[in-house]
């Protein structure tokens, strides 16, 4: 049995970054920009005011104060989106918008509450001259051209995730569209002649197939798009005809049939159509997982097997899928984030594997514990539902008494997520 660690390792080591498309800036949110973007522009294009106030030179204002104001005549208004007409001659002001070009003559602007302005109450435009009650600096409320980006720098480097500020800074660069790693077409398959589909009523025997929801779901949550392939039987046949559907895609996981039975067949088709990388990993839940590739006509697909029971195929896709995912989608950090946290159960350690235990995660006075969801089976998908987090237990150890301190990782990491008692 290998450690979990090993096998994200070894399973990272076949899986290759996709390669880059061009696509409309807003479909690009949580993909890896592909190029370093330079700046056509300076950003802002040119000096302009960052105050609602009046435009002047800072040498006009020296010395001035409440008590001695300089009163300067307003010889031209200026709003966001124009250019003043008039240029600011020595002694002069002009009304000048936040966003408005600085006018040619000025080095600065007197916010209006540092004027006289409200005394005048004169309606826009109307007013002559003002009264300036504080002194300015030169550059004193000016955003200088280019002080945000400037015209050739580099304004994105390549291999970062676009968030929302880094698609609003395409936009003012002027970029329609911009070049990021692709996102992984993921095909999910579904193994086990007792599965049914969800629209179909059960008879004897028969469960609903879950996973295929479940991994799809997590397939989209990481960036994924997903392949659904439906149902395969326990048979080498059926598994073949669905695993040539799954050539056209980039990775292949299936659910179940990856154990010692009779029936666990999912094996026997890597072993077949491919090579298996791993099999059989230091882990409770999700011990069965396997990893190999697909050979088809010179085209290698990873292929993900992850074992059936539902609680186990999402911590192990956890552990395995997701990082797989990131990488291909460009990322460099696979880590889940997590937390150290007072555990109020104890969780024995039988046979030394690294237990992964679905908790809640809650914050009292300040520190996190850790309360088991329930039965911990890994039939039982409820106390999935129930979890933020999975405390790790590690492998080699009897486990964990109640107040020991365990490390959990979070699935969902939002501060709601974690309720305070
Ligand atoms: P297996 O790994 O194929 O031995 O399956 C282990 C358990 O998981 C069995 O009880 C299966 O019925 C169940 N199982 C397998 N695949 C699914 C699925 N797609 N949805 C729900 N349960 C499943
Ligand atoms: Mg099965």
């Amino acid at each position: 049995m290998i450690s979990v660690e090993e096998a994200v390792e070894k399973i990272l080591s076949f899986i290759e970054t996709l390669e880059p498309e061009e696509k409309p800036i807003l479909n690009c949110l949580g993909q890896v920009l592909a190029e370093d973007i330079y700046s056509r522009i300076n950003i802002p294009p040119a000096d302009n005011s960052a105050m609602d106030g009046y435009a002047v030179r800072a040498e006009d204002t020296r010395g001035v104060g409440k008590a001695s104001p300089v009163v300067l005549p307003v010889v031209d208004e200026v709003a966001a989106g124009y250019v003043a007409r008039k240029r600011l001659d020595s002694g002069t002001s002009i009304r000048i918008m936040t966003g408005a070009p600085l006018p040619e003559g000025a080095d600065a602007v007197v916010p209006f509450e540092d004027t006289d302005e409200m005394e005048h109450r004169l309606p826009l435009g109307e007013l002559s001259r003002i009264g300036v009650l504080r002194e300015v600096r030169p550059g004193a409320n000016v955003r200088f051209r280019g002080e945000d980006i400037k015209e050739g720098a580099r304004a994105l480097e390549k291999g970062i995730e676009l968030r929302p500020a880094e698609i609003g800074v395409l936009a003012s660069l002027g970029y329609v569209s911009a070049p990021v790693i692709r996102r992984p077409v993921v095909s999910i398959l579904a193994t086990g002649d007792e599965l049914v589909e969800v629209d179909q009523a059960l008879t004897a025997g028969k469960i609903h197939n879950s996973n295929t929801y479940t991994v799809a779901a997590e397939v989209i949550r990481y960036g994924g798009i997903p392949m659904i392939l439906g149902v395969g039987g326990d048979s080498v046949e059926s598994l073949d005809e669905k695993i040539d559907q799954s050539l056209v895609s980039d990775m292949l996981i299936t659910s179940g049939g990856v154990s010692l039975g009779n029936y666990d067949v999912v094996k026997d088709v890597l072993m077949k159509r491919g090579e298996i990388a791993l099999w059989t990993i230091c882990m409770k839940p999700g011990k069965p997982s396997a990893f190999g590739m697909i050979d088809s006509d010179g085209r290698r697909l990873p292929h993900l097997g992850l074992p059936g029971n539902p609680v186990s195929t999402m911590i192990a896709f956890e552990q395995f899928a997701r990082p797989a995912i990131l990488k291909m989608m460009g990322k460099k950090a696979f880590a889940k984030p997590s937390v150290e946290a007072i555990i109020d159960d104890a969780v024995k350690n039988t046979d030394g594997r690294r237990i992964y235990t679905r908790v809640a995660v809650v914050r009292r006075k300040g520190k996190y514990h850790a309360c088991l969801t329930g039965p911990q089976g890994s039939g039982i998908l409820s106390s999935m539902v129930k979890a933020n987090g999975l405390a790790i237990i590690p492998e080699n150890t009897p486990g964990v008494k109640a107040g020991d301190r365990v490390r959990v990782q979070m699935l969902n990491w939002s501060e709601d997520s974690i309720m305070e008692e």
